[in-house]
């Protein structure tokens, strides 16, 4: 009898395989560092040959680590770094060009021309998406209009398009099923979310030959077995979804106006906003959440460009901490941040602000002010942005958060989700196993192959860590509002030399 499913967590920096009980329970977890490639100032590629291996060699890891064997393991559930875009051959599999991945800015130019053309709204109603150089389209252009031989390849129906899920669904089952999930799709900015399928408009615009693209498929579905020499007999792939969307369902954030926040590199929000997309007048984007049995949830999602990497900041920037956990201690040492702001805006403000600009400022220095007040500043400056985000989508959404998820590594800090819950006054919970992506890819698995019965069943697993409960009277939360906003507003169009 199957005991364990089976996450494949395919990130920017590492490939993991976490093996979970069905009681959500982590046994055994294995994890190889992914060599990133940087071919010039801005580029950002992987191997796709190494995200394969890593991926198979942490599987059968922690696999050997418990002498489990594939009967053992009821499916496999992948979740990954989205949109990173892989094209190889039909016939050999073999790539033809690095993996592109989402971080690179090579097609910024060619995306700035299609604003120029006013085509953002057509977009936008189409995909959910802005245009921005993320998302694979531009990336799988580019691709074809540079290396040798590739649009007449693609033309010829040689070779086919995949974001990572699909790379190692094609790997796992031998070559045999060439399909992508739809959390993946919406992320390619060539999926029509309204319609579920890819549009012939935009594959036009962007000149991609339909006969690249992978089939679309449901979130929780059975796509095919793994070949049965990788792991001496065939597992079902039987859920995938990219990172962000695979967290919320590892949240349990099942119904309309449940919301995560993922206090990673940088933070990501999501909410899931039930049967209907949303569309977003501040900048938020719309996405499929996941399709299970044929019925579709969509989510609004809001990232800020800079959360725990402030933290890393003060460690390597400033040298105030040794650590990111010393954070808490340091800012736990004073009473409060003697009225100093932190507004972490390295690279410009997203949502809600929009200014490329805006550039980090502290502002409220006094001759009191210590390095412990700056930390506190840094950790609270994550859960302002973080509650200027959920104010525009509970305003989008036309809902009221009663509560939120967290997860995130910087989600081990209890005096950021205290501050959090103190700005938001709702309360703030941090599940037990904070690896909700994993757990969310393994949940959508168990779910097609009849481990969990429901979404309820699975609820039902969930098992609460933390709770952090607001604790500020609402006439300071008001005063500090009110004042990280007025730092904000000075820390804006700061680089605008003109
Ligand atoms: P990612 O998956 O985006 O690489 P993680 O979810 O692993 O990131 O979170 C790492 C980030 O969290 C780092 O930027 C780090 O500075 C921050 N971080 C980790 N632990 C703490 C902590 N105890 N307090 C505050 N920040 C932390």
């Amino acid at each position: 009898m199957a005991k364990y499913l089976m996450a494949l967590d395919q990130g920017t920096t590492s490939s993991r395989c976490i093996l979970f009980d069905f009681n959500g329970n982590i046994v055994v977890s294995a994890q190889k560092e992914l060599p990133n490639i940087f071919p010039a100032e801005g580029w950002v590629e992987h191997n796709p040959a190494e995200i394969w291996f890593t991926q198979h060699l942490v599987a059968t890891q922690a696999m050997d680590a418990i002498g489990a064997t594939a009967e053992d393991i009821a499916a496999i559930g992948i979740t990954n770094q989205r949109e990173t875009t892989i094209i190889w051959d039909r016939k050999t599999g073999k790539p033809i060009y690095n993996a592109v991945v989402w971080q690179c800015r090579r097609t910024a130019d060619y995306c700035n021309s299609l604003m120029a053309k006013g085509l953002a709204p057509m977009i936008r109603s189409k995909t959910g998406l802005l245009i921005d150089s993320y998302f694979s389209a531009t990336k799988i252009k580019w691709i074809l209009d540079n290396v040798a031989g590739a649009r007449e390849r693609a033309e010829a129906g040689e070779l086919m398009f995949g974001t990572v899920d699909c790379w190692l669904i094609y790997n796992l089952t031998g070559g045999k099923v060439h399909a992508t999930d739809c959390t993946n799709a919406a992320r390619t900015m060539l999926f029509n979310i309204n319609t579920m399928q890819w549009d012939d408009e935009l594959l036009e615009l962007f000149d991609i030959p339909k006969s690249l693209m992978p089939e679309v498929l449901p979130s929780s579905h059975v796509y095919g077995y793994t070949e049965e020499s990788l792991f001496g007999g065939k597992i079902a792939i039987a859920g995938v979804a990219g990172d962000q969307q695979a967290a919320l369902f590892g949240q349990c954030c099942f119904n309309k106006g449940d919301v995560k926040n993922t206090y990673g590199t940088g933070g990501f929000m999501l909410m899931n906003t039930g049967d209907k997309p949303i569309y977003s007048e501040n900048g938020l984007v719309t996405t499929v959440a996941w399709s299970i049995d044929g019925k579709v949830s969509y989510a609004l999602e809001g990232s800020a460009f800079v959360c725990g990497a402030a933290v890393q900041w003060l460690r390597d920037g400033l040298g105030i901490i040794e650590n990111a956990s010393a954070s808490y201690a340091a800012a736990m040492s004073v009473k409060d941040t003697g009225g100093v702001y932190f507004v972490p805006a390295f690279v410009g403000l997203g949502a809600p602000y929009w200014d490329p600009y805006a550039r980090g400022m502290m502002i409220g220095l006094t001759r009191g002010t210590t390095k412990n007040h700056i930390v506190r500043a840094v950790l609270e400056a994550m859960a302002f942005q973080t509650t200027d985000i959920i104010k525009v989508m509970e305003k989008e959404a036309g809902v009221k958060l009663n509560e939120l998820s967290v997860d995130g590594g910087a989600s081990a800090n209890d005096l950021l989700l205290q501050t959090q819950a103190d700005l938001l006054a709702i309360p703030i919970n941090r599940p037990a196993c904070i690896e909700t992506t994993a757990l969310g890819a393994a949940n959508l698995a168990g779910l097609a192959v009849g481990v969990f019965k429901s979404t309820d069943e699975i609820a039902a697993s969930r098992r609460q860590g933390a709770r952090f409960a607001p604790a500020i009277a609402d006439d300071l939360r008001e005063e500090k509002l009110r004042n990280w906003k007025k730092a904000v507003e000075r820390s804006m169009g700061w680089a605008d030399n003109k």
